[in-house]
């Protein structure tokens, strides 16, 4: 087996390396900087040059090598390259090929391109691992302009009737997709501090966002009437929103293709938005890659490993740490 599954994550016998270990390693390789993927502790890192600034930020002064997409390098026995997954800006399927045979670890990924993050390639290969978050049928994602229009009328809405609008998104790879999203002719964007952290890291390795305004405690409703706030999910209902006063809540999810998940999340609003790849993206991307082993790691996996099985597949499913996009954010938000 080109790679291995074992109780500190995927790894690599020929180049004695692990790809997103949940458990210290000496060697990591890193498919993007959600907290589920990129962990501490580690004896090296190699991650792409678009990811590192979120791994840094994120993990401190780690030994962290980076590497271009499509960038082949050896180690040990293995050759291994980076590929765009489309998940997040820098985030990256990792192709490892020893003697002729090709893996392919995909970490999370989504084929719809947001416009911010390198767009979803499919890399050929033999074997595919892969998640399935968003694994069955009745998760299909609207047209990205359809969904523009949706949460921006939402907040023209709003602010007509003299209410903040406040969406509850996370803080990498949600926030700023949704920001790209808003109009800001509408009215002030206002941040929380935990999306502005990444923002910032973000805007800092040239990707353009709109401009915000970070929440301190002197702003509020008066000095910002009608305003778009982005904050963590966990935000939402919490002592720091009554500074804006009569406010509409929004969340922004997979999740909210569900209707019983609005309602226990307590939103007035829910954009079925993610970061993962839908029931047809999954099943495109699967189908692009060649593979006939597919092997899956998190999310709805036995029924989805099962529908694989049905379309010919040499499907499995692997136990592993990765959390998907929990409504719970545990995995997706930010540690601070
Ligand atoms: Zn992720
Ligand atoms: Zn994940």
């Amino acid at each position: 087996m080109v790679l291995q599954f074992t109780d500190r994550g995927i790894y690599c016998p020929a180049g004695d390396f692990h790809i997103d270990p949940w458990r210290p390693v000496p060697r990591a390789l890193i498919t993007h900087g959600h907290a589920d993927h990129a962990r501490p502790g580690h004896g090296a890192y190699l991650a792409t040059r678009t990811a590192a600034p979120v791994i840094r930020h994120r993990l401190g002064d780690i030994p962290l090598d980076t590497i271009a997409y499509g960038e082949t390098r050896r180690i040990g026995d293995a050759q291994v390259s980076f590929h765009p997954a489309g998940h997040v800006p820098g985030s990256a399927q990792i192709r490892v090929e020893v003697g002729g045979e090709i893996w392919v670890a995909s970490g999370d990924y989504k084929t719809v391109d947001d416009g911010l993050s390198e767009p979803f390639e499919p890399v050929r290969c033999h074997a595919f691992i892969t998640e399935s978050t968003f694994g069955l049928p009745i998760y299909s994602w609207p047209d990205q302009a359809v969904l523009a229009a949706d949460i921006n009328g939402w907040w023209a809405e709003n602010a007509t009737a003299g209410r903040t609008s406040v969406l509850g998104v996370y803080s990498l790879g949600k926030a700023q997709r949704v920001l790209r999203l808003l109009d800001p002719s509408l009215g002030p964007i206002l941040t929380h501090g935990a999306v502005e952290a990444t923002n910032r890291v973000i805007r800092g390795q040239g990707l353009a966002l709109p401009d915000t305004i970070q929440v301190t405690p002197d702003l509020d409703a008066k000095t910002h009437p009608g305003a778009m706030v982005l904050a963590p999910p966990s935000a939402l209902g919490s002592a720091w929103m009554r500074r804006f006063g009569a406010v509409s809540t929004g969340f922004a999810s997979g999740w909210m293709r569900l209707r019983g998940v609005r309602r226990r999340r307590a939103a007035d609003r829910g954009f079925v938005i993610s970061d993962h790849a839908d029931w047809d993206g999954l099943n495109s991307a699967i189908r692009a890659t060649g593979a006939d082993r597919i092997f899956v790691t998190h999310g709805y996996t036995a029924q989805f490993s099962r529908w694989l099985t049905t379309q010919g597949y040499d499907a499995g499913i692997v136990e592993t740490d990765y959390g998907g996009e929990t409504l719970d954010e545990v995995t997706e938000e930010d540690p601070a």
